[in-house]
């Protein structure tokens, strides 16, 4: 059987969810019995996200295979709860150089080059290829950007030629304003924005209406009448408090059979459990044991930049019965020298978490906070620069060196956090980072042990640096445990505190933490702080 396609876009604006109605899809057809799979593009010239800065573009997601990736992908691998690969990730970047490639290769003599047919062809080839490649039943394409962007032109166009030879159904993502002072929902921008979508030649056969609360049903019959579409295939997308409650809100108005429907599926054995929990939501049942988590870091003005990492805190809560609240903290504020007292800042948190980041800006604030937590039993996670900062921290206060540092941030008599020898030569950037999926080897009769339960683990790491060798063994001997390396032992990958749930990996396990299997580490650091706030109260 050929692939058939879903394609999900937008022709108004952009961040108004369409990863999540991307992944729902995903799941819903998943639950169904087909093989579906998301595919994502993106229009930007990068090559992928390895080189864009969290501040801007949000988090770069880590795939096994090392591909370094939007966080949209995130999303995906969190809903669907497969692994992907580089595959499903196309971007204008890779377009464009394997384009310019052919010609150099003499692919296109005689020719004069063109995006039509050339570039689309290829966008069209590379979809299917993939697509055929895994046996797909469905691919659900996510347009990034809008429709109307210059970005994405060519691809929206390539789309377009996809439907006269295969089928292809087409998803509008849509954003429904409602003027306060009125309390009237305006179809407006949909209306002219649908006119946008169909200049391009795309017709949508089902809208999806971003909005505060449900569609009005005059709401619904205006855009319905504006589209030619009937209003059963208006669908609501309103705000809720957890985005996994979207398929099934998604659900509860049959998107999944009309979805099965239009795109002519043949009936496959469906999956009873997986079908029942679609139209379950999962953030129903929200605990009142609370937990504040204080996540100190230096890109917290945009938490989309550690968006895998709340959601392996809310993974974790939402397993643990507990109502989390996270408490984003500038790190370069505990820098200030006026600043005295930073149990100020931490005060009311009862776990702290550090997570992964690069360049020396708020690191001090970093170690500060890392002190108090060890000093003051606090439980802490701390995620690859997080576990680097851990071990300097160690390094200083408890081994007495106090200019103990990483090669990273300065040149110190004593970088306890080194750059490997490979890495050193390494010029170029993009994909040069000990990057995907890594091995390692825990120790039996530690924390690490016990939290995961056995001896070997995979997680996905990114990052440059390590701990330095010539100072494991006075780490060791001053108390520092090292619970994981690398299966030659060659390299350091989680260290514990002996005293209190302190531990530290320089891998990032919340790539692989989903809402039914959290990552092992930042559940037992949710119930640690969970049992800390317990005591807190108790005195
Ligand atoms: N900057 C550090 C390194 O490159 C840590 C990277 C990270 O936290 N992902 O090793």
């Amino acid at each position: 059987m050929q692939t058939k396609y879903v394609v999900v876009l937008g022709s108004l604006l952009s961040g108004i969810g369409k990863g999540i109605v991307t992944a729902s899809i995903a799941k819903m057809l998943d639950a169904y019995g087909y093989n579906a799979m998301p595919l994502k593009f993106d229009g930007y010239l990068n090559y992928d996200c390895g080189t864009m800065n969290p501040f801007r573009h949000g988090e770069v997601f880590v795939l096994d295979d090392g591909s370094e990736v939007d966080m949209d992908f995130g999303t995906y691998e969190r809903f669907i709860g497969k692994s992907l690969d580089k595959a499903f990730s196309l971007t204008g970047g890779k377009v464009f150089s394997e384009i310019i490639a052919k010609e150099r290769k003499g692919d296109f003599l005689g020719t004069d080059v063109q995006i039509i047919p050339h570039v689309t062809d290829l966008v069209m080839e590379k979809i299917e290829k993939t697509s055929e490649e895994r046996k797909l039943d469905v691919m659900i394409i996510e347009v990034g950007g809008t429709v109307g962007d210059i970005e994405n032109s060519y691809f929206v166009e390539a789309l377009r030629q996809l439907a006269l030879k295969r089928k292809v159904v087409i998803v509008d993502v849509t954003y429904v304003p409602e003027l306060q002072a009125v309390g009237e929902q305006k179809t407006k921008p949909t209306q002219i924005a649908l006119r946008g979508l169909m200049q391009e030649g795309l017709r949508p056969d089902f809208i999806v209406c971003r909005a505060t609360r449900r569609l009005d049903d005059k709401t619904r019959k205006k855009i319905a009448l504006f589209s030619g579409l009937s209003p059963s295939a208006i669908i609501d997308d309103n705000d809720t408090n957890s985005i996994y409650s979207l398929p099934a809100i998604l659900a509860s108005q049959n998107l999944d059979k009309m979805l099965i429907d239009k795109l002519g599926l043949e009936l496959k054995k469906t999956n009873d459990e997986k079908v029942a929990a679609l139209k379950v939501d999962p953030s129903a049942n929200i605990s009142t044991k609370k937990v504040n988590i204080a996540v100190v870091g230096k890109y917290v003005n945009l938490h989309d930049s550690y968006a895998s990492v709340k959601e392996a805190l809310v993974h974790s809560a939402m397993a643990a019965g507990a109502d989390l609240k996270i408490n984003w903290i500038e790190s370069e504020l505990m820098e200030d020298s006026s600043f005295k007292n930073i149990d100020d800042i931490l005060r009311g948190n009862s776990g702290i978490l550090v997570p992964g980041g690069f360049g020396s800006r708020g690191t001090e604030g970093m170690i500060k906070a890392i002190r108090h937590a060890r000093e003051n039993k606090i439980p802490y996670l701390g995620l690859c620069l997080g576990m680097q900062l851990m071990t300097i921290e160690y390094a200083r206060n408890v081994l007495g060196l106090d200019d103990a540092n990483s090669a990273e941030f300065t040149d110190t008599k004593n970088p306890v956090i080194h750059i490997m020898e490979e890495q050193e030569k390494v010029t170029t950037k993009g994909a040069t980072m000990r990057l995907g999926a890594w091995e390692a080897k825990i120790k039996p009769g530690t924390l690490a042990h016990s939290i995961y339960g056995k001896e070997s683990i995979s997680e996905r790491h990114r990052h440059r640096y390590e701990v330095n060798n010539a100072y494991r063994d006075a780490l060791v001997e001053k108390g520092m445990v090292i619970s994981a390396t690398t299966p030659d032992g060659n390299l350091v990958e989680i260290v514990e505190w002996k005293d209190s749930f302190g531990i530290g990996t320089q891998a990032h396990p919340e790539f692989k933490s989903r809402p039914e299997s959290p990552a092992p580490l930042f559940l037992q650091f949710i119930k640690a702080a969970m049992e800390a706030q317990r005591m807190k109260a108790l005195v």
